[in-house]
C-alpha cells in the first residue's frame, strides 16, 4: 500500500536523556536512510525544538529527567499544536501497567528495550505511512478544491481559535471579508469556465499578499474570500488592504460589465476587534459584513474599516 510515499524524508524526533540509547536508535534509522532524525535529551529542549521543527513521529523514552515519559506523552498529545504527531514510547519496562499508562496518555505504540532493529524500523515505517495518509486526508478536508486555499470549514476552526486566544490574551483579531464586484455579470457574459479561472487567479493573488505564518486566507464560498489576522497594527491592516486593491489592478482581468472600472475589482469589509469586552464571534462577523456592504454602497472597489 502507498508505495509512492517518500517516508524517508519525513521527520523523526527522539526524546531520550540517555544519549547512548538515542544514538543507537538514530544510527539504526540513519542506516535505513531516514534523512531527518533529531534528538532531544529532555522534554524542555524537545518543546523548544518543536517550535521550529515539525516532526512526523516522536520516539519518547519512558524515563526522562524532569517528568515521566507518560506525563510528557500526555503533555504533547493533548496540545493542539502537537496532537497530530504520533508518539511511540520507548521503554525498558514492558509490564502491562506501563503499557496501559502509555496508551492512556496518548501513545500510539511502544517499543520495548532491548529492541530489535528490524522491529523498530518496521514500526516507524508503519506509523509514518499512517501519518502521511492522515495528513493528506486532513489537508483535503480543509482545502477548497477550485482555488486550493483553505475552505469554510477551516475558517470556522481558525476563527474560533483566534477568537478564544484574542479574548484570553486581550489581543486584537482582524477579519477581512472580501467579495468580487459584479461577479454574476462576469459569469453571465464570459461564461462559468472563465469565472472559475478568475476565482483561481484572485485566490492566488490574495495569497501572495500574505507573508506571515499566522495570516490566513480562506474561500468562504462563491466569490467571497476572507483573511484572518491576529494581533495586528492598524498600519499593517491599511497597507495590506491597499496592496490587495493594487494587486487586483495589476492582475488586470477584463470585466467590461463592472461599471466604472472595466476590470475585475474587489470590495472589502474589515472588522478589527479589541476582544477585551463581551463580544461574540457573530458581532465580529456582522461588523465585517456591514463594512463590506458599506464598500459596495459607496461604489465598490474599496475597503471600509470598522472597529468592534
Ligand atoms: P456584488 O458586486 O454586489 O457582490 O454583485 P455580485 O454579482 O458579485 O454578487 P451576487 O451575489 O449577485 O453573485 C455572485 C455570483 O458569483 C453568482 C455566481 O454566478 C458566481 N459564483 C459563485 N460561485 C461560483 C463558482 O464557484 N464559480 C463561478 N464561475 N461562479 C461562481
Ligand atoms: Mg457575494
Ligand atoms: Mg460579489
Amino acid at each position: 500500500m502507498n508505495s509512492n510515499i517518500d517516508i524517508h524524508s519525513m521527520r523523526i524526533l527522539i526524546i531520550d536523556n540517555s544519549e547512548n540509547s538515542s544514538g543507537l536508535i538514530k544510527a539504526i534509522l540513519k542506516k535505513e536512510t531516514f534523512q531527518h532524525v533529531f534528538t532531544a535529551t529532555s522534554i524542555k529542549t524537545a518543546i523548544e525544538m518543536l517550535k521550529d521543527e515539525r516532526p512526523d513521529l516522536i520516539l519518547l523514552s519512558y524515563v526522562l529527567p524532569e517528568i515521566s515519559g507518560t506525563e510528557a506523552c500526555k503533555l504533547l498529545s493533548s496540545d493542539i499544536h502537537y496532537e497530530d504527531i504520533p508518539i511511540i514510547m520507548v521503554t525498558a519496562n514492558n509490564d502491562i501497567q506501563t503499557l496501559q499508562r502509555s496508551f492512556e496518555n496518548g501513545a500510539i505504540d511502544y517499543i520495548a528495550k532491548p529492541f530489535n532493529g528490524h522491529e523498530l524500523v518496521a514500526r516507524v515505517q508503519a506509523h509514518l505511512i499512517r501519518k502521511h495518509v492522515a495528513d493528506e486526508r486532513k489537508k483535503k478536508a480543509i482545502t477548497d478544491p477550485l482555488t486550493n486555499i483553505y475552505n469554510r470549514r477551516h475558517f470556522d476552526t481558525i476563527f474560533e481559535h483566534f477568537y478564544l486566544r484574542a479574548s484570553s490574551e486581550e489581543k486584537s483579531l482582524t477579519f477581512f471579508m472580501i467579495d468580487i464586484d459584479n461577479f454574476k455579470k462576469y459569469n453571465d457574459n464570459y461564461g462559468h469556465h472563465k469565472g472559475d479561472e478568475a476565482l483561481q487567479a484572485v485566490a492566488r493573488t490574495l495569497q501572495t499578499q500574505l507573508h506571515r505564518t499566522e495570516d490566513y486566507l480562506f474561500r468562504l464560498g462563491g466569490e467571497e474570500f476572507s483573511i484572518l489576522l491576529y494581533d495586528t497594527s492598524d498600519d499593517f491592516i491599511k497597507t495590506l488592504s491597499s496592496n490587495i486593491h493594487q494587486a487586483l489592478t495589476d492582475l488586470n482581468i477584463e470585466h467590461a460589465y463592472n461599471e466604472g472600472y472595466e476590470r475585475l475589482t474587489l470590495s472589502i469589509g474589515v472588522a478589527t476587534c479589541g476582544c477585551k469586552k463581551e463580544m461574540t464571534k457573530f458581532d465580529i462577523y456582522n461588523s465585517a459584513d456591514q463594512a463590506l456592504y458599506r464598500s459596495k454602497e459607496n461604489g465598490r472597489n474599496r475597503s471600509t474599516f470598522f472597529k468592534v
